[in-house]
């Protein structure tokens, strides 16, 4: 079985992770386990952000490494917090301090404005000096509500409003979220793909 590192401390993430990867035949270890030091997310992009912490984890351990860079985007606010979401509410900001600063950004905002969409970019680079790193992108559009719903989930999902399931995304199951969120997507982009450079000629 190939063992991959998991370029992320984030605990959300990490469960979604593990519970998306069953299928595979592979080994997904946290870099925590290995304790690689995190990377500093200089990118101004989703794709370069990835990139970083994935060149980061595969040069500490000297294995191939997955990392997932995302985050909300939301109109009314040109696109921000964007790259910046995990931060928004400050470097040492919590899911809570993030969710309660965006929903400050969009007090007295009408419903029909505040149309948003998540942001997944996953990358897997083999070794640390890659360079046709394997590359998957994936949205999941919705709206930010105006007060907080549901315990499930991490991040934003409580402010989350996922039109087609009238409901919030923490009121989704993990495998309803599964179905049909960005890191859903973008994993099973990546799935396919790394099925196909790893099965014969
Ligand atoms: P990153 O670890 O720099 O990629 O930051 C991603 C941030 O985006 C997280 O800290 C969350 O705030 C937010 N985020 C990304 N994906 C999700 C999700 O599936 N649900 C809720 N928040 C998310």
């Amino acid at each position: 079985m190939d063992k991959i590192v998991l370029a992320s401390g984030n605990q959300g993430k990490l469960r979604e992770f593990s519970q998306l990867f069953t299928t595979m035949d592979i080994e997904v270890i946290p870099q925590a386990e290995f304790k690689v030091p995190e990377a500093e997310e200089t990118g101004l992009t989703f794709v370069e952000n990835a990139i970083i912490k994935a060149r980061n984890a595969a040069e500490h351990t000297g294995l191939a490494a997955i990392a997932d860079d995302s985050g909300i985007e939301v109109d009314y606010l040109l696109g921000a917090p964007g790259i910046y979401s995990a931060r928004y509410a400050g470097v040492d900001a919590n899911d809570e301090n993030n969710l309660n600063a965006l929903l400050a950004a969009l007090e007295g905002v009408p419903e029909q404005q505040r149309t948003a969409r998540y942001q997944c970019c996953l990358v897997m680079m083999r070794h640390a000096k890659d360079p046709t790193p394997l590359i998957c992108q994936a949205d999941w559009r919705g709206a930010i509500l105006a007060a907080p719903m549901g315990q499930g989930g991490f991040g934003y999902d409580p402010i989350f409003w996922v039109t087609d399931s009238q409901c919030s995304a923490a009121q989704l199951s993990a495998t309803e979220k599964h179905a049909i969120s960005h890191r859903g997507k973008a994993i099973r982009q990546f799935m396919q793909a790394f099925r196909d450079e790893t099965s014969p000629y």
